[in-house]
């Protein structure tokens, strides 16, 4: 498996947007940038966040014979979360990146919300296409905020043949987007301030009509969310694994390094059911 080929980039705030309260885009420069452009917009990356004063990413070695990042010195580990390749320009040298602010305790949504221009950000990716998501003609897009930069990719990518249910949930009324799309779209807001403490996204899953054929569906929400969504789809509305992409994005209570293996464990499950 040594085949495995990591972008790594250091890069620096260019600027900074609140899409909504609760809700910021990133845009991030450097010299690496053109490294990214042949990757696809919706996949995940990994963020490293120096400590604190650090002029400088110190970026983990992999070791290929193991498959694991080799651990780190504590001084000068970064905090590494995953986020979403959400856009880039290589015109103006940026990329893109949005995140949810959902207060200060976890070090991502901190870094987010204080960070200023010329901020040091590292980012991992791997390099090459990849394949978003399942083609079909017809949708069902279900996410909470942590899903919005994927679903807003896939939206923006069908065709306008294409029809469908997306089902959002968000803080609160003024955080509610504008997504584009060509495609026929029957868009669901949903508001909860509290999402650490449960949501309604799986509840509302159960009371749509759902399509019989030529189905794909995308679900990026909160652990249990997405453990119903799937379980409901699969089992009781005898979803393919092919029409079904569901993955847990963070546990509710558990920092996600510290939720990784559970999250990944749950997803694998899915494969298998
Ligand atoms: C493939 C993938 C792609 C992702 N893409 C994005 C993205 O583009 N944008 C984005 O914002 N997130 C994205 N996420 C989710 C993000 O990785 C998690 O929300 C992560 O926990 C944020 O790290 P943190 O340092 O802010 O909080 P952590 O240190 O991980 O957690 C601290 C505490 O905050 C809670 N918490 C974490 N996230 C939230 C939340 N959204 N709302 C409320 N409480 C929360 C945790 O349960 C924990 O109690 C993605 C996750 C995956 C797996």
């Amino acid at each position: 498996m040594k085949n495995f080929k990591a972008i790594q980039a250091e890069l620096k705030v260019s600027r900074k947007e609140y899409i909504t309260p609760h809700y910021i885009r990133i845009f991030l420069t450097g010299e690496q940038v053109s490294l990214i452009a042949n990757t696809t917009v919706g996949v995940n990356n990994k963020i490293l966040i120096p400590p604190k004063g650090f002029k400088q990413i110190h970026f983990p070695e992999f070791d290929y014979d193991a498959m694991i990042w080799k651990p780190q010195p504590e001084e000068t580990r970064p905090s590494i979360r995953t986020y979403t390749h959400r856009g880039i320009d290589l015109e103006k040298n940026e990329i893109w990146i949005d995140f949810v602010a959902h207060g200060d305790e976890g070090p991502a949504s901190a870094w987010a919300l204080e960070c200023k221009e010329g901020d040091l950000l590292g980012v991992l990716m791997k390099d090459g296409k990849t394949e978003l998501y399942g083609k079909a003609e017809n949708y069902l897009l279900v996410a909470d905020a942590t899903g919005i930069p994927v679903l807003a990719t896939i939206l923006e990518d069908l065709p306008n043949t294409a029809k469908g249910t997306c089902i959002i949930e968000v803080h609160g009324k003024e955080d509610k987007q504008h997504l584009e799309t060509l495609a026929d779209i029957h868009f669901i807001w949903l508001y909860n301030e509290h999402p650490q403490q449960g949501s309604q996204l799986a509840e509302i899953v159960k009371q749509q009509i759902l399509p019989e054929t030529s189905r794909s569906g995308y679900v990026a929400a909160e652990f249990s969310s997405v453990k119903e969504i799937r379980s409901y789809l699969r089992k009781e509305k005898h979803w393919k694994q092919e029409e079904l992409y569901a993955y847990s994005y963070w546990k509710s209570g558990v920092a996600e390094d510290k939720s990784a293996g559970e999250r990944h464990k749950e997803n694998a499950e899915s494969k298998v059911e």
